[in-house]
């Protein structure tokens, strides 16, 4: 579905909803047990194709999963979602979307049967003051979302909200309105932006025949290495402000999608946290993999 076909077709529903759901949601929050802060990741989807091989990035994300604490449900925001406004996944069992075109079969017959999480909708919408937050059953899990949990959490046992991108506004929108999410962070949610730090399709070049044999062009690496200087130094005005990043910023983010949300993900740090960095690799030229978690020293 395109952008112009999915904000027809999306009947906008505000989470206001009746008073009775309001107290049982007040209910619900006083079950759930405040937890200590779980961690935070970005991570570098890449090819979907990193959800069904065995690869050294898919490894990595089965590794890096195995050693995260259980959440209560995982909020993710992925490159793949762009919106006019902001949205949420409202299903209680949201479909798996196949949202790319040319790829082997069996990449169309995965399915990440992971349900949704009413709770975790209506306190996103709670916390979220800077918009209106919809609600929707016009979109599922896209691959930048079930590409990367697929490794992560195969069993699929674990709740998930996808949280849309609002293309009309800029980056700093974007950080503000991820600082809002923070407290849920307490409520055991584990928050994930999904996409890549370099992003250029355009201008992808493979080596050999493996579109993940590390490979990247010098304006390619030397960016990423920027931006992760200043993600080490927790310098994040200018990675908010990133087209004052160089001349290099407009062949690695020549679109925002795939790099806004790891500002949602910087926006989340805490003082006494810090970042571990894996995957950090160019492939096809153009596309860096770099990917990082967030969590308390
Ligand atoms: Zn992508």
């Amino acid at each position: 579905m395109n952008r112009k076909d999915f904000i027809l077709s999306t009947i906008m529903t505000t989470l206001t909803g009746p008073i009775s759901g309001l107290r049982a949601l007040a209910k619900l929050r006083e079950k759930l047990p405040a937890t200590t802060c779980m961690p935070a990741l970005f991570v570098g989807h890449g090819s979907p194709m990193n959800a069904i091989e065995d690869n050294r990035f898919s490894r990595e994300m089965k590794n890096i999963g195995q050693t995260l604490p259980k959440p209560s449900a995982i909020l993710m925001v992925s490159a793949h979602w762009e919106t006019k406004g902001t949205f949420v996944t409202a299903q209680e069992n949201p479909p798996t979307i196949h949202d790319f075109g040319g790829f082997p079969k069996a990449l169309y017959e995965v399915q990440y049967p992971a349900s949704g999480s009413k709770w975790l909708r209506e306190a996103v919408t709670k916390n979220i003051h800077k918009t209106s937050v919809h609600a929707t059953n016009e979109w599922g899990y896209d691959h930048g979302c079930w590409s990367v949990l697929i490794n992560m959490f195969p069993n699929a046992d674990v709740p998930v909200v996808q949280l849309s991108l609002d293309y009309s506004k800029p980056p700093e929108y974007h950080y503000e309105l991820a600082k809002e999410l923070s407290a849920l962070r307490y409520k055991g949610v584990l928050m994930i932006g999904s996409g890549n730090i370099v992003h250029n399709l355009r201008m992808i070049s493979l080596k050999g025949d493996d579109f993940n044999e590390p490979y990247g062009f010098d304006w390619a690496i030397e960016i990423n290495e920027q931006i992760k200087q200043h993600i080490k130094n927790s310098t994040h005005h200018p990675l908010i402000h990133y087209t004052s990043l160089g001349r290099a910023h407009k062949l690695a983010i020549p679109t925002p999608e795939h790099y806004l949300p790891l500002l949602y993900i910087l926006a989340l740090q805490g003082k006494d946290e810090e970042v571990t960095f894996f995957n950090d690799v160019a492939v096809a030229g153009s596309l860096t993999m770099t990917s990082l978690l967030v969590k308390a020293t």
